[in-house]
């Protein structure tokens, strides 16, 4: 073979077909489908940066040889990377198909080994909310787990954090992570796994707009991440205009939603709004959104997004003045508020903008 000494995940798609992503099994499926030595070893080493050797798991050969027959060992590709004068870093990652998803890696700001991944889940969107830029392309087709996972795992070895338990993940990039939750969720699953990343289910948030039975089935399931909620809006009028979810699941079914969810100690909801100029900015909108929240005012965090301005939208951000006004409306009715400067803005990598053509 010519390609020799070529890594097995750098090789093109076709022999690869069909085969299950090395890292979408657990230890338990590992030894099901016969890994020579310990399964959980070799889950081990799969799913931790922190002690792969040139960028790729340090497998023993007859290991490597043994997965390469049954799996498939590539991860998504690091294609780009535009460093924002943030610190942030916006990522386009190139799926084994060709197909590309971003992905964000936010340090936090000053001697702090934490970091903040912002992550796809679809590469595209099925949900056309008419202020996104991910939503103007339309849905492609699902991530599977592995691409979810491989995410991570590629962010990681390039960028850091060196460990699992720096590593806070928002599933705020390109897609509806409801949309495709048996992925998302089995993801999540091997995330926090402890011979894997580790993660705590109180550091992964996953963010929807608005997809009741998703919510529904994700407050069932454990692993229970955190719940990001999409608002926009506060007449059903103005929401189902602008995000069509809420022509199936109105704004109370939604409310109700967050009731049977049931917070349990430690769990916020991150309530999300974006300012839209003329259209969801006045004292009467502050006032909705208060009374939409009733008593989830106090505890969870709401965080006003002055909306990202692109070409596939003609909504436009407020002016300051006004996002400091609606910000202080909400606070005198009880709302505890973060007005939330999208961060890699100048490289177009901020919620909503996260748009590629492949
Ligand atoms: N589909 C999920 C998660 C991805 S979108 C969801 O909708 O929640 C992540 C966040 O970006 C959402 O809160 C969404 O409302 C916001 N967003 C979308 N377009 C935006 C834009 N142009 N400017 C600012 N925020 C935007
Ligand atoms: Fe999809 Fe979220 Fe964009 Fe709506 S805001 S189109 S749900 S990615």
């Amino acid at each position: 073979m010519t390609d020799h000494h070529a890594m097995p995940w750098d090789r093109p798609a076709p022999e690869r077909e069909g085969l299950p992503s090395a890292w979408s099994l657990f230890p338990e499926e590992l030894a099901a489908i016969g890994c020579p030595g310990s399964a959980l070893e070799t889950f081990r080493r799969l799913h931790r940066p922190w002690t792969w050797k040139g960028g790729a798991p340090d497998l023993g050969s007859g290991i490597r040889r043994w997965l390469e027959g049954v799996a498939d060992l590539r991860l998504p590709r690091l294609a780009e990377r535009q460093p924002s004068s943030d610190g942030s870093t916006k990522l386009a990652l190139e799926l084994a198909d060709g197909r590309r998803i971003e992905a964000v890696h936010m340090p936090r700001r000053v001697r702090n080994p934490r970091v903040t991944y912002c992550i796809s889940s679809q590469v595209g969107c099925a949900m056309g909310c008419t202020f996104c830029a991910t939503g103007s392309m339309g849905i492609l087709r699902n991530l599977q787990p592995g691409e979810i996972l491989g995410q991570v795992l590629a962010l990681m070895a390039d960028l850091g954090p060196d460990r699992g338990h720096e590593l806070t993940l928002v599933f705020m990039g390109m897609g509806e992570p409801l949309h495709n939750l048996d992925h998302l969720h089995r993801a999540i699953r091997l995330m926090c796994h402890p011979a894997g990343l580790g993660l705590g289910k109180n550091r992964i948030t996953v963010s929807t707009s608005g997809l009741v039975s998703g919510i529904e089935k994700l407050s069932k399931l454990e692993p229970r991440p955190l719940l990001a909620l999409s608002l926009n809006a506060t007449t059903d009028e103005a929401r189902s205009r602008t995000m069509p979810v809420n022509r199936v699941w109105n704004l109370a079914r939604l409310r109700r939603a967050l009731d049977d969810w049931a917070p349990r100690r430690g769990e916020k909801f991150c309530f999300e709004y974006v300012l839209l100029a003329g259209e969801n900015d006045t004292e009467a909108d502050a006032q909705r959104l208060a009374d939409w929240l009733g008593d989830l005012r106090r505890g969870h965090n709401l965080n006003l997004i002055p909306m990202n301005e692109h070409a596939a939208s003609a909504f436009r951000e407020p002016g300051e003045d006004r996002v400091q006004q609606f910000s202080e409306w909400l606070k005198a009715r009880g709302c505890f508020v973060t007005v939330r400067r999208s961060r890699g803005r100048d490289v177009q990598g901020a919620c909503g903008q996260l748009v590629k053509e492949s």
